[in-house]
């Protein structure tokens, strides 16, 4: 073990000679001459002296002077220090005690008694500050902790049967507090929140406990201000030889956490709005009543209000968010009764539900019933709900995708104005499977060439004169054959791929302009599309200039079709774009005329070079003499804005002989043409002109 350091501070080297030898073999000893190099030795070594014998009568820095001033200082008021002294009155030991003197010892030294004593004073010291020292850290922690964790604590004794409450507990719960009994939760009627109360009842019984345990609750307590917040109670029992001895209560105020769980449970289950269950909870939910009941069957069904947007542009979005409310507490009384069931708000005017399917009948009811609770709602609007529907037979695929499976579904009735209602079918599933295809395999398809162009000749219904084409896309795929642009263009516009695509189909059209040029033949214009998502790439314009000039030919060869969009916004782009086009001597057709809310007012501010009309845009057959009149208005219209006019879908020669006696010659159809690989259109082309 290590010699503790002694310092001895002695004016008279003799004494000090003396204090030496009497101390060497259990101390090292250091000598000091007087107070002051006492303490410049005790800082420099600082923290290294044990104990100091100190003399009082020294000239200059004297005892009282050192004794001052180490009692002073915080870092080495803990060293003990004994005086030595001759003067053994009362007074004065009081004196020096009181100047805080650890301890005497008196001159002469007795050799065996004063190291003996010397030893004693310091092992009594040391002994004494620990206890000091891990009684006030440990008070001080626990104190600490007891705030900074909201917590105060009550003690039980067994043996007196008094109950000690820690004094703090006024500043957590009801002053009412002092005067219970931790082991009789009636003392605690009013104090503890009543539906708590059986639990803490329970929680307090310790009669089948033997031996230190512990255990927690939650509860909530009245507190001063006459509420009820939650605690977290822990009680601990301790055990000596077999007996009970103590019992700790802790009290932890954990109110704010609990508001906060309560929130998050809120914000992530509940849906805000309509106060329902959200999503995730649905698919949750839903997943396990699905995967406990493998033999039953469940109807998964998505549903939403038809032209929502309108509602809320016509009555404002607090009528629209009213009555999604009225939605949802209709959902719930209608579902909640039923066993197995659950519903949710997805989104927006999105709602979905599940119920058990034996067969149609509980199903209809629910939707007849939905649909006339809705149609109760007081507005001056026919609110119509569309429904898609996905039986599941086993809970082969997740909820999340037998929900999109039911959306599939529902947008089905979207382009179906008689029926609001649609089943999730063996249609659907293949063109899903399709869609997993599309989707998969689009990227490297578009590598390996299998985008292809045909061509659909326009030409002059009097003549029968090809005057141009459109490219349209064909996906010639290695298994799947020649898959229509009907299905993999509203894919592409959806995940964005079609921009790369139309560049693509922009480039083999330009390619092919400047072949033909470059082969002598007649070259007539080739129209092309431009997607609505196209838009969205603010370098569409000089992409398309970029891609044209590569193949150095003349731009009016090139014509670029685009349809309006119902979304103004949209409109400003498409605006920008047919200046930009035409600037640059491109010609620009508005594909689909008629089809769009806004065609005529587009007009307006799109000053495009033709108009496309579709024949099947137009309500019934042009024998119909209202459908008649309305398209030869249009075609007059077009005349006077000197705009030309191209018919798509034209089918049969009526069509072909109405449509010349209002004065549109130009068409796009079936009768004179369909769409055809580029080697067959050059063939008709050559065969046109006698080449
Ligand atoms: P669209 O631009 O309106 O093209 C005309 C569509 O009508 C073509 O369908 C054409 O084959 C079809 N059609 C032509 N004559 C008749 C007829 O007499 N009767 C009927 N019932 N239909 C006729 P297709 O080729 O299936 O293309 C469908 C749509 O796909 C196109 O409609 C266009 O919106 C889009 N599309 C095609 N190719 C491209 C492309 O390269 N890029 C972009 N962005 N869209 C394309
Ligand atoms: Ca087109
Ligand atoms: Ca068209």
């Amino acid at each position: 073990m290590n010699k503790k350091t002694l310092l001895a501070v002695d004016d008279a080297e003799i004494n000090r000679k003396i204090l030496s030898k009497l101390f060497s073999n259990e101390f090292d000893v250091i000598e000091a001459c007087d107070g002051k190099e006492a303490f410049d030795i005790l800082v420099k070594r600082d923290g290294d002296i044990d104990i100091i014998i100190l003399d009082i009568i020294m000239p200059t820095y004297d005892g009282f002077y050192f004794l001052e001033k180490i009692k002073n200082s915080a870092e080495y008021n803990n060293v003990p220090v004994v005086i030595a002294t001759t003067d053994n009155s009362p007074e004065a030991e009081a004196k020096l005690l009181d100047l805080g003197a650890t301890d005497l010892i008196y001159k002469p030294f007795n050799p065996q008694n004063a190291v003996k004593r010397v030893k004693a004073i310091l092992a009594r010291y040391e002994a004494e500050t620990q206890k000091i020292k891990s009684a006030s850290s440990l008070e001080n922690r626990h104190n600490i902790v007891m705030r900074q964790t909201n917590t105060f604590s009550a003690e039980y004794d067994f043996e007196t049967g008094k109950t000690f409450i820690d004094p703090t507990y006024s500043n957590y719960v009801h002053r009412d507090f002092c005067n219970i009994d931790i082991f009789d939760a009636t003392s605690m009627i009013g104090l503890i929140y009543r539906p708590d109360l059986d639990a803490v009842v329970s929680f307090l019984n310790i009669n089948e406990v033997s031996e230190t345990t512990q255990r927690f609750i939650n509860v909530r307590i009245l507190t001063d201000n006459n509420i009820y917040e939650w605690f977290r109670l822990a009680l601990a029992i301790h055990f000596e030889n077999g007996v009970k001895t103590r019992a700790i209560l802790t009290f932890n105020n954990i109110n704010s956490e609990m508001e906060a769980i309560k929130k998050l449970e809120i914000f992530s289950s509940i849906d805000r709005l309509t106060k329902i269950p959200n999503r995730n909870t649905f698919v949750e939910k839903t997943q396990t009543i699905i995967e406990e009941n493998e033999d039953s069957k469940f109807a998964i069904v998505r549903f939403d209000i038809e032209s929502f947007k309108i509602i809320n542009q016509l009555f404002g979005t607090a009528e629209g968010d009213s009555i999604l409310k009225f939605i949802a507490v209709k959902l719930q009384e209608i579902i909640e009764p039923i066993k197995n069931a659950t519903y949710c708000r997805i989104t927006s005017d999105l709602f979905a539900f599940s119920i058990p399917y034996d067969n149609e009948d509980l199903l209809n009811t629910v939707i007849d019933t939905l649909v006339a609770a809705v149609k109760m709602y007081p507005l001056n609007f026919d609110i119509t709900l569309s429904f898609g529907i996905y039986i599941a037979e086993n809970s082969e695929y997740s909820v999340r995708h037998m929900l999109d499976r039911a959306g599939v579904a529902q947008k089905a009735t979207k382009n179906n104005y008689k029926t609001h209602i649609s089943y999730f079918d063996e249609a659907l599933r293949e063109q899903e499977e399709i869609e997993i295809t599309i989707v998969s395999e689009m990227k490297k398809a578009l590598e390996k060439g299998e985008f292809k162009i045909y061509l659909q000749p326009k030409c002059d219904m009097r003549t029968g004169k090809i005057i141009g084409s459109e490219a349209l896309v064909r996906w010639v795929h290695p298994t799947k054959g020649l898959i229509s642009p009907r299905s993999f263009i509203p894919i592409f516009e959806n995940n964005g791929f079609i921009t790369e695509l139309d560049y693509y189909i922009f480039s083999t059209v330009s390619e092919l302009i400047s072949k033909w040029r470059d082969d002598g033949l007649p070259i007539l214009p080739v129209s092309v599309n431009v997607s609505r998502a196209d838009l969205y790439d603010p370098n569409l314009f000089p992409n398309i200039v970029k891609i044209v000039d590569k193949y150095n030919i003349p731009h009016e060869y090139i014509e670029f079709e685009l349809t309006e969009s119902s979304f103004i916004s949209d409109n400003h782009k498409l605006c920008d774009l047919t200046y930009n086009l035409q600037k640059s001597n491109f010609h620009v057709l508005m594909d689909d005329f008629g089809s769009g809310y806004s065609s005529l007012n587009s007009l307006k501010d799109i000053k495009v070079d033709v108009l496309k009309i579709d024949i099947n845009f137009l309500p019934t057959s042009t024998t119909d003499e209202r459908a008649g009149k309305i398209l030869a208005s249009v075609v007059s219209m077009a005349n006077d804005l000197d705009l030309k006019v191209v018919v798509e879908g034209v089918e049969t020669r009526d069509q072909a002989d109405f449509l010349i006696s209002i004065g549109a010659y130009e068409a796009q159809g079936y009768y004179f043409f369909k769409p055809m690989p580029v080697e067959d259109y050059e063939k008709a082309l050559k065969a046109q002109l006698d080449l």
